[in-house]
């Protein structure tokens, strides 16, 4: 499904810091927070078809925050849609 574009910038795109961790030694004050990046994603008026594309692209969404998950919690959600509807 193509990523349509928000009219209005995204908070992951006017800072990706937030989103995005960095090498330890590279963190700053504004590296990733993933309480930050959930309370963006909350407000985010494509955050339904971010999730959907970020379940889809597991290769491209190893890690960071998208629609206000972890990457861990995008694991389980795969698992318990591939155990209800299949491997598609
Ligand atoms: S829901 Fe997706 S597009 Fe929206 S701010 Fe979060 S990561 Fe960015």
């Amino acid at each position: 499904m193509p990523f349509r574009c928000s009219p209005t910038p995204t908070a992951c795109r006017a800072s990706p810091q937030t989103f995005v961790p960095r090498p330890r030694h590279r963190q700053g004050p504004r590296s990733m927070r993933p309480h930050r990046a959930k309370a963006a994603c909350r407000r985010c008026l494509i955050a339904t078809a971010c999730l959907q594309w970020a379940l889809s692209h597991p290769g491209l969404t190893p890690e960071g925050s998208w629609a206000a998950t972890t990457a861990r919690e995008r694991a389980l959600l795969r698992q318990r849609l591939t155990a209800r509807f299949g491997k598609d």
